[in-house]
């Protein structure tokens, strides 16, 4: 299942919830630094020991004092209006869902929920639109090249009603 919601990420008892990281995986502004926040400084440590990542990379977390069960942190491109950050953010949703995809297997789970918020579209400046666009494009493509994928409940958490709008629009569309 594919579902649409608005609000804040950081609330949800998701098994897995997305941040839109950086690529040291420390504590940033937006998302990040409400997920941070309301994880708590085992957060902070925890990811002061991951190797630093680039664009389209994903790693995993505990969720430590959210309500989630883990934390997958995909580093998102920062925007520079070059078709290349196409590839990296696109990479952001397909590395996620492979990750999740995973965490199902090695947990021994029939389903996991996932839920994104909108990756790179804050202070990393991707257009909404196209950023969108890349989202449902990729997530239909790995639900259809691996099947089995299906099984992980996506939930697109937007948090601006311009989000809201234009994901609603591609879910009504499916
Ligand atoms: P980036 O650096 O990847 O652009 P931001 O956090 O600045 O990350 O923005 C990414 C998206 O996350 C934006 O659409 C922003 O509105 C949204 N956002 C900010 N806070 C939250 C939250 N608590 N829950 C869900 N989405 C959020």
């Amino acid at each position: 299942m594919i579902s649409v919601i608005k609000g804040d990420i950081t609330g949800l008892d998701f098994d897995l919830i997305v941040n839109a990281a950086n690529a040291k995986f420390m504590r940033g502004g937006g998302v990040c630094g409400a997920i941070f926040s309301k994880a708590g400084p085992l957060l902070d440590e925890y990811c002061a020991s991951l190797p630093e990542g680039k664009a389209g990379e994903v790693r995993i977390s505990p969720a430590f004092d959210l309500p989630c069960k883990a934390i997958i942190h995909a580093v998102g491109p920062i925007y520079e209006g070059l078709t290349k950050n196409a590839q990296d953010l696109a990479s952001c949703y397909w590395n996620s869902v492979a990750l999740a995809y995973e965490y199902m297997r090695e947990h021994e789970l029939d389903k996991v929920s996932l839920a994104f918020p909108c990756i790179s579209t804050g202070i990393y400046g991707y257009p909404h639109d196209s950023a969108c666009d890349i989202a449902w494009k990729t997530i239909k493509k790995i639900r259809s090249a691996f099947p089995d994928t299906k099984a992980i409940d996506i939930v697109f958490v937007c948090y601006e009603q311009v989000d809201y709008e234009l994901y609603k629009k591609a879910l009504r569309s499916l």
